[in-house]
């Protein structure tokens, strides 16, 4: 027996990915292999079991091996766990496609469904759109559990190992599509690890043994699974039980001869239909193919809307329509600025459809002038007209829409999708980019403003009965300078390349300002006594909570700006839920109650001498802009598709 001791240098330990490949490197070797961390022990060619035994960085760990190939083994392992880079690849927490994957459910009935006219859902992004229905309903697997006779047994356990064969060909399939997103191939690598992972099927195969078919077999097996992942202490660990139970989703389905479709699969041109869509499940698709996008949940904030309104995706939600009958339409017409849906329109329906269609593309080639123009009112006043954006992806798209700068770059976007948090010097790279590409036009980049409702990797997010009021945005971020600093550090190096703005989310209290701008200064010691170049940045708040517009006054003086976020603020003012339909007619931004707390807001900035802007969804507004101009607001911030129609309505105040 070899017997080696090692310190464990394998950045952030070993979690699903160089879990992966560790497993990988131990296979090639015949001997048996077990690796020892904290008292426990596990075979080193178990994904499953490496991952449960939680070897963090600068563990001490123990490599023990048995047979002819031993001494390499171990030497070969040793110098991966002492390599930091061996798991440098950060994983994304979005599912792999095939996990993200609805199963298509047959319709609910074989007749036509009915014609619903005048059926309405909240209108979330505009547009009309007309096209194939495609069914997005992930559906619960349910199963009947057989009792498999000692005869059967050795028919049962082929059966699940072809469908295991089968499981890791789909992925590895969907390893090679063209168009996958950076990471995706390596959450598919550690799917493709737990599937065939030695202690799986090993469990599987014995509950098989026992008696039982092998579709219970493998749902029992992989829910015993999922549950230790997700007793585990590491958020990123526990995050791990949902692989489990997608390869569990998968093997099922392949046992059953189902399989499940993905929004990449989609036909172009196609009306999505869903319960809900996961803002990560639609970033998935290919966003130049959807047609439209219809759910019976979601209301004109979701975050589903907002990004379709960026990709200016008609689209409506909040559908007032039972889920059968909605799975079952194949074809829709829709019109998202009103909210109308119409499930297999027929001719007259599809005719006033086509002729929408028709005119609002007349209307946006009218509006094609308006894009380069520098908007004035009538009376000489410029206003900004910027973009609201979450990644650098859209930032071309941007500029072609005639952005003046970006009013909003929602920052969580860069730490949502992954499984480690961007460290100072990704970020740093990132902002610096966005400030050059719109260079000399400014870019207000928020602060991260993430909370229970949007769980991150690396911030351990406990439950929370109401996420909207809680531990979220600046006051999470205060907490927790480990997250907050290598943000403001690396915004504050950004500053350099162009014209940067820091805005911080969910303010309250002016003590929470004071706060980031005693942690903004200890940031530029620290760069300055590193050596570090950086630049000045103008710092300003979020107005968007009542406590906010009621101190505005006061926290005007601490700012060099106000930005309303129109979405919170409307909620908060209203006590209106933004993303549940039931209350969308109290979560209007045209409220008096909500345009009053506009008013008190902007009246404190123009006392304080400082410039207020709005970048919730209400800034694209053609009814509300003039108010938001007359108040002394100088620059709106929206989806770079309304960028357009907005300017031209400022020229006619
Ligand atoms: C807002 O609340 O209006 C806003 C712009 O921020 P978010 O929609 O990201 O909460
Ligand atoms: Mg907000």
């Amino acid at each position: 027996m070899i017997e080696r001791s090692v310190v464990v240098r394998v950045h952030e330990g070993l979690h699903a990915r160089p879990a992966t490949q560790f497993v990988k490197l131990a296979k090639g070797f015949a001997c048996d292999i077990e690796i020892r961390c904290n008292g426990r022990g596990a075979s080193a060619k178990s994904a499953v079991k490496l991952m449960l035994l939680g070897v963090k960085e600068n563990d001490e760990a123990v490599l023990r091996a048995e047979g002819e190939d031993a001494a390499d083994a171990v030497s070969a392992l040793a110098t991966f766990l002492q390599t930091p880079g061996a798991g440098d690849i950060a994983l994304t927490p979005a599912r792999a496609p095939a996990a993200a994957a609805a199963e298509t459910a047959p319709p609910a009935s074989s007749s036509p469904a009915p014609v619903r006219p005048g059926c309405r859902g909240v209108a979330a992004s505009e547009g009309t759109s007309i096209g194939p229905a495609f069914a997005f309903f992930p559906q619960p697997l349910v199963l009947e559990p057989r009792t498999v006779s000692p005869a059967e047994i050795p028919g049962e356990v082929a059966r699940y190992r072809t469908a295991l064969a089968a499981t890791v060909a789909s992925l590895g399939e969907a390893k090679s599509r063209p168009g996958l997103k950076r990471d995706d191939g390596a959450i598919i690598d550690a799917l493709i690890g737990v599937a065939e992972d030695a202690d799986f099927i090993a469990a599987s195969e014995a509950a098989i043994g026992a008696g039982r078919d092998a579709e219970s077999a493998v749902t029992s097996a992989g829910q015993e699974i999922a549950a230790s992942f997700e007793a585990m202490a590491d958020p990123y660990l526990r995050a791990r039980a949902e692989d489990i139970r997608s390869v569990t989703r998968n093997l099922v389905l392949a046992l059953l001869g189902r399989r499940d479709a993905s929004l990449a699969e989609m036909p172009k041109g196609s009306i999505i239909v869903a319960d809900e869509i996961a803002a990560l499940d639609l970033a998935k698709a290919t966003l130049a193919d959807i047609g439209g996008i219809v759910c019976r949940k979601g209301a004109a904030t979701s975050h589903v809307a907002i990004m379709a309104r960026a990709h200016a995706i008609p689209a409506v939600l909040g559908a007032a329509i039972d889920e059968a009958t909605l799975r079952a339409a194949s074809s829709v017409g829709m019109d998202g600025t009103t909210g109308e849906i119409v499930l297999d329109p027929g001719e007259t329906d599809r005719a006033r459809f086509e002729a929408a269609i028709e005119r609002e593309a007349g209307e946006r080639r009218s509006l094609d002038a308006y894009r380069t123009l520098e908007p004035r009112t009538r009376d000489g006043r410029r206003i900004e007209v910027a973009a609201n954006l979450g990644s650098l992806g859209e930032i071309e798209g941007a500029l072609a829409s005639g952005a003046m700068g970006v009013g909003l770059f929602r920052t969580e976007f860069l730490f949502m999708e992954r499984r480690t948090l961007p460290d100072e010097e990704e970020q740093a790279e990132t902002y610096a980019a966005l400030a050059k590409a719109f260079a000399p036009h400014p870019v207000v980049i928020r602060t991260l403003d993430i909370g229970g409702d949007k769980p991150v990797a690396g911030i351990d997010f406990e439950h929370e009965d109401n996420p909207f009021l809680g531990w979220r945005g600046v006051r999470m971020c205060l907490e927790r300078p480990d997250v907050f600093k290598p943000q403001l550090r690396a915004l504050l190096r950004a500053a350099v390349a162009g014209n940067v703005k820091i805005l911080l989310p969910m303010i309250a209290d002016v003590d929470e300002v004071r706060a980031v701008q005693a942690l903004l200064a200890e940031c530029r010691s620290e760069l300055d006594a590193a050596g570090v170049v950086h630049g000045a940045a103008e710092l300003g708040v979020m107005i968007e909570t009542p406590a906010a517009v009621f101190l505005a006054a006061e926290i005007a003086r601490e700012v060099d700006f106000f930005s309303v976020g129109t979405n919170d603020l409307t909620q908060y003012v209203m006590a209106a839920d933004r993303l549940n339909p039931k209350v969308a007619k109290l979560n209007r931004t045209e409220h008096p109650a909500v345009l009053a707390a506009i008013r008190q807001a902007a009246r404190a900035a123009r006392e304080a001498g400082i410039w207020i802007g709005v970048c919730g969804e209400a800034a694209a507004r053609p009814d509300l802009i003039p108010f938001f101009v007359e108040n002394g607001v100088t620059e709106l911030s929206m989806s770079p598709a309304s960028i357009p129609r907005a300017k031209k309505c400022v020229t006619e105040i």
